[in-house]
């Protein structure tokens, strides 16, 4: 029989015996008290950022909680989905011992952040449908393997991860399950955030950078039982996010019905752009996309990247991906921008 899932035994024995650094802002919180703050060492003049940010992203915690009505014990902010993605690898992973499993063609920084941290990446690739191979991954996992990242919506085919091939790696797997939410609120199908109280060893992380229009501050959010956010928050910097990325978050997102024009529009130039690509005669397939862009297949990857550069309009050439050959990757953009993509396609077609 297996044991029941515990975190605890995940956990870096390191991080498992440190004390996370307590800082002036977390040992006195009554912020509504009008107090005289001498405990940081802060300049004192007002000028707006002059003191520490909440190391709790306290405003932006209840907003967060209550938009996914989640518990806020179980939210981890970072200074991106990248860091939050390291504080993953740091909190669970030796170095030099331990392995993780990635599923390309997906986001590079899995492989990256793995490398940072001396961790091996076992590589297991999608199949023709970009669907996960379980026979494959669950051969490669041996004791030593903590974390599996999947990616859904994936970067850079545009598909979901199929539900009962997620939900058979969460059941089979005795270590962690990263599912990186990145596009899923460009996504028809609904986010694994549900499921949490159902899978201990669920991780979800999610972005301020795509569909919220937010990645020039920096915000990314890890999901996941208490306990597992709790070890996070254990080696996070206090300070990880910054002051005015905090307020210009919770000064946005509650702009919602912004959010989602935006992100309707982005769908229907999606929906435009697909269409004017079938009449492209070097575009051979255009694969199917629950996110912000298309990964299309054509004639000479390259050459059609360069062409499409002499235009003024630069795009991704996603060829060097396995399973990806010949692909270039277009994101959504404005209405403008799409009509200007569509004019340059055509006249690089004639
Ligand atoms: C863009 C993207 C992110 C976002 O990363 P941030 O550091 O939050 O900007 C995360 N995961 C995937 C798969 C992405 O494509």
């Amino acid at each position: 029989m297996r044991k029941p899932f515990d975190i605890q035994n995940l956990v870096r024995p390191n991080v498992a015996k440190m004390t996370a650094y307590s800082s002036a802002r977390d040992e006195f919180t009554d912020f509504d008290k009008e107090m005289v703050f001498l405990d940081a060492n802060e300049n004192p003049f007002d000028n707006g950022v002059n003191r520490y940010p909440d190391p709790q992203q306290g405003k932006l915690r209840q907003l967060i909680a209550t938009q996914k009505q989640l518990q806020e014990a179980s939210i981890l902010f970072g200074n991106g989905s990248d860091e939050v993605l390291d504080l993953i690898f740091r909190a669970f992973c030796i170095p030099g011992k331990d392995n993780v499993i990635s599923l390309p063609p997906t986001y590079g920084m899995y492989k990256v952040l793995a490398s940072t941290n001396d961790i091996e990446n076992r590589e297991v690739l999608l199949n023709q449908d970009f669907q996960p191979d379980i026979e494959a991954i669950f051969q490669n996992v041996d004791a030593d393997t903590k974390l599996i990242f999947l990616c859904s919506p994936n970067n850079p085919t545009g598909n979901i991860i199929d539900a009962e091939k997620i939900e058979e790696i969460l059941t089979r797997f005795d270590g962690l399950v990263v599912i990186d939410e990145a596009y899923i609120d460009f996504a028809s199908a609904p986010s694994w955030l549900k499921k949490l109280d159902q899978f201990p060893n669920l991780i979800v992380t999610q972005t301020l950078s795509k569909a919220y229009g937010m990645a020039g501050i920096r915000l990314g959010m890890a999901f996941a039982s208490e306990a597992i956010i709790q070890v996070l928050k254990k080696i996070k910097p206090p300070y990880n996010v910054n002051e005015l990325t905090q307020q210009k978050a919770v000064h946005h997102i509650t702009k919602c019905d912004l959010i989602k024009s935006e992100i309707n529009s982005i769908l229907d130039n999606k929906d435009i752009l697909y269409k004017a690509l079938l009449d492209i005669e070097f575009v051979e397939k255009i694969f199917p996309s629950e996110a912000n862009f298309l990964l299309v297949r054509v004639d000479d990857a390259a050459k059609r990247y360069q062409q499409l550069i002499q235009k003024g309009i630069v795009i991704r050439n996603r060829s060097t991906q396995p399973l990806c050959e010949n692909t270039l990757r277009f994101t959504i953009g404005t209405s403008r921008e799409n009509q200007q993509l569509i004019d340059a396609l055509k006249e690089i077609s004639r």
